[in-house]
């Protein structure tokens, strides 16, 4: 009999119960018992959605009240001790001071999870620090799930994972050189987990999945072989790619069994099933864990009856990763169109598919053929539905290797011609695109969407804001102007409701991290544009002023990367396709008469596949579609582009291969450190390396943002370099914003003098 389980269940709760009760705890509105207790029940809640589907096991480790790898270094007590908080006694007040700082300490870093959207708390290893154990969390949720009757299995982050995605602040050299203690943290809990009669635990090592070098590869055996002995038995858990390279490796650990991604590595499988261990389980991720199309459930099946044939009970049935990427639960979508909503499937009925799919491997086809044919039906619905392919998208894409993905000239002869229209200053100052978003601003769009103000009210409502806007940047004295985006909730949702293929849901909410959440809206079908989507706002900012207006767009990869893709055909051709239809929005800007238009690609950089061998495909396509989009403008129209929150360098040739004529990027955090890889590559454009940070409502001095530009002439030749900040504004309020860009300008303003007086002395 094949069993079924998942590897976590997302923990935010259908209405983003643990959001609000976290922050409503955070603002002192209810105790740590009310807080405590919003868990229990979601807790409760979401084992009970696991066992009623019929899973064997449920899911007892996937809950935190931040972070789940901020919980594993509480649990080992191996939380940073610039803190000096004592391991052994730390609260959920001082878990929360760990991933939020206090005025005394700056807060643990956050990163992104792999090439998820999640960013996790980067643990921080010090010489002092101890693997001695921490909370009890993790033990009395488990005792809390037996109580409740249901069969469990805890699951852990793994203790390479853990190491590899942490930062040596002082103590050794090399992050291995930590193992020792890294292990013998874990084997207390493990014993601890042991003695409490757990069966199973899933240990999660997910580093598998990239190109590890020779020393981590060799760490998995003698940690596997340490921990082994003392644990309950574990079933190694890998995901997010496949780990081919690894199954001798993994063959040879001391482990009762293996999860693998069949999603995305399903070509993984005839690598390990040649020699698979007599007595292990083979746990196989068959339901996408990172998308929300329903599964087709017959092909799924048809891949795991042989499987079973052979492994029997040892075969466990699962979704590919933990469900924490996908929302909760469809049944709360209610405004959703009936025929999209039947294509879906969120963590809720991920969990019912599991299920479904044991059951038809056990023989209980009879129980689970309702289920059955209505995944056949929706499936065959959404390949012949008129709402997938649009002939219009098609034709255009037949014929995308007839469009340019060029310039007329090259990039030293188009800025000529720029200059000589917009005539601007030296160091030209500019911003990234929003503005405040004031809490009017917000209201009159929720009254607009609710229907409670007409479209022309609306519109005149959001124009007095451009006009604001314009006005306020004109007194300021900036020499390139936005209309300051007044119009959009979000960079992607307003392009996407703009555009076919696009869907919304209501409540398909996400966590990024902490408390944060995210609602992505998913591409359903061929992209295609319509009407215009921005050109009557650009056009009326423009009439505001004589300076030059830039243009504002959501550059094709990153409308992909933020958003659930269409598994249907292959992403760059879901790519290409939103490329086409920008290219028509920069080609009516120019039209209008906008002469500068900003293509924003911040996502750019995290669409990067897990493994570098995988990056040149990745970069060629996000390249051309960036280019396609672009290119179909004249010389003397300028393209700006816009990245932040990267790494950029190992990039670089990408990004200049992108052709912008300006890049603005985020570089005040890292004091322009970001800066120098684009001048020892000699980055050849245009460059605006933000001056100040705009996460923070703290207005920069104008000394500091003179060094900071002071250290980027040192790399960015005069002529190539412009003046702004790090990002938009639109979090920021209006007092400190104005003073902020005063002082930029005066920057920028200063600068010039300081640089005509020494070019006139020479
Ligand atoms: N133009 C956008 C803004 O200013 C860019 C946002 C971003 O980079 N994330 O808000
Ligand atoms: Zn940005």
């Amino acid at each position: 009999m094949a069993k079924a389980h998942i590897l976590g269940f997302p923990r935010i709760g259908a209405q983003r119960e643990l959001k609000f009760a976290v922050e409503s705890y955070w603002r002192g509105d209810i105790g740590l018992g009310a807080l405590q207790e919003t868990g229990k029940i979601l807790r409760q809640r979401h084992w009970a959605v696991q066992a009623d589907a019929g899973l064997d096991v449920v899911s007892v480790g996937d809950f935190a009240w931040y972070d789940q790898v901020l919980n594993t270094l509480a649990l080992l007590g191996a939380v940073p001790t610039r803190f000096k908080f004592d391991p052994k006694k730390l609260t959920l007040a001082d878990y929360f001071t760990l991933a939020r700082g206090n005025p005394e300490h700056f807060a643990m870093e956050m990163t992104k999870w792999f090439d998820t959207n999640y960013h996790y708390l980067v643990p921080e290893f010090t010489a002092d620090i101890s693997f001695d154990g921490g909370v009890d969390w993790l033990f009395e949720e488990n005792a809390e799930a037996i109580a409740l009757g249901h069969a469990t299995k805890v699951t852990l982050v793994g203790p390479l994972s853990l190491l590899y995605l942490g930062k040596i602040k002082s103590g050794v050299a090399h992050k291995l050189d930590f193992l020792p203690k890294v292990i013998a943290g874990y084997q207390r809990v493990l014993q601890r987990l042991q003695e409490a009669g757990v069966e199973w635990v899933q240990i999660d090592e997910p580093i598998l999945a990239l190109e590890l070098d020779a020393a981590w590869c060799a760490a998995f055996a003698p940690t596997y072989q340490a921990l082994s002995p003392v644990a309950p038995k574990l079933l190694l858990a890998t995901y997010f790619d496949q780990v081919r390279e690894h199954s001798a490796l993994l063959r040879d650990l001391p482990v009762a069994g293996v999860h693998l991604d069949l999603v995305r590595g399903v070509g993984q499988l005839p690598a390990f099933l040649q020699d698979w261990p007599q007595d292990r389980v083979l746990s196989a991720g068959v339901v996408d864990g990172r998308n929300i199309w329903r599964a087709d459930l017959d092909s799924v099946l048809a891949l795991l009856a042989p499987l079973h044939a052979v492994l029997g009970e040892r075969l466990w049935v699962s979704a590919s990763c933990s469900l924490l990427h996908v929302p909760v639960d469809l049944a709360h979508e209610n405004k959703l169109d009936a025929e999209l909503k039947g294509w879906l499937a969120f963590a809720t009925q991920k969990v019912s598919e599991v299920t479904a799919l044991k059951r038809a491997l056990n023989g209980e086809t009879q129980a689970v053929s309702a289920q059955f044919t209505a995944a056949a039906l929706a499936f065959a619905a959404r390949k012949v539905s008129p709402r997938i392919h649009n002939p219009l998208v098609q034709k255009r894409l037949s014929q995308i290797d007839g469009i340019s993905v060029n310039r007329n000239q090259v990039f030293a002869d188009r800025i000529v011609r720029q200059q000589a229209r917009f005539n601007l200053p030296a160091f030209p100052t500019t911003n990234i695109g929003s503005f405040p978003q004031t809490t009017d601003i917000r209201q009159a769009r929720a009254q607009y969407k609710r229907g409670e103000m007409g479209h022309l009210d609306y519109l005149n409502c959001m124009r007095e804001e451009v006009r604001l806007v314009v006005q306020k940047q004109e007194e300021i004295g900036l020499d390139v102007l936005v209309h300051g985006e007044p119009e959009r909730n979000d960079m992607v949702e307003y392009f996407g409701e703009q555009l076919w293929g696009y869907a919304f849901t209501a409540n398909g909410w996400v966590q990024s991290y902490g408390s944060r959440c995210v609602k992505p809206p998913f591409i359903y079908g061929d992209v295609y544009r319509p009407e215009a989507m921005t050109v009557g706002w650009s056009e009326f900012a423009q009439s505001l002023t004589a300076k030059p207006m830039k243009g504002m767009l959501t550059g094709p990869v990153t409308m992909l990367q933020w958003s659930f893709v269409r598994d249907d055909q292959a992403r760059d051709q879901t790519a290409l396709q939103i490329a086409l239809a920008l290219r028509d929005e920069v080609i009516d800007l120019e039209k209008a008469g906008i002469g500068m238009i900003q293509i924003d690609e911040p996502a750019f950089r995290e669409g990067l596949p897990l493994k570098a061998a995988d990056w040149p495909h990745y970069l060629d396509w996000a390249v051309k579609a960036f280019r396609i989009t672009a290119s179909g403008v004249q010389d003397d129209t300028q393209i700006h582009t816009h990245m932040c929150y990267s790494e950029f360098n190992d990039i670089l040739p990408w990004i200049a291969a992108m052709d912008a004529d300006v890049i603005t990027i985020e570089t005040s955090r890292s004091d322009m450190e970001l800066l120098d890889g684009f001048g020892e590559f000699a980055y050849p454009n245009d460059i605006g390396p933000g001056v100040y940070d705009i996460h923070s409502p703290r207005v920069p001095k104008v000394e500091e943002m003179q060094r900071l530009l002071r250290k980027a002439r040192g790399v960015i030749p005069d002529q190539r370099l412009w003046v702004n900040p790090d990002c938009g504004l639109k979090t920021r309020g209006w007092p400190e914003t104005t003073a902020a860009l005063e002082n930029m300008v005066l920057a920028a303003r200063t600068l010039r003098a300081e640089v005509a007086q020494q070019e006139q002395a020479a």
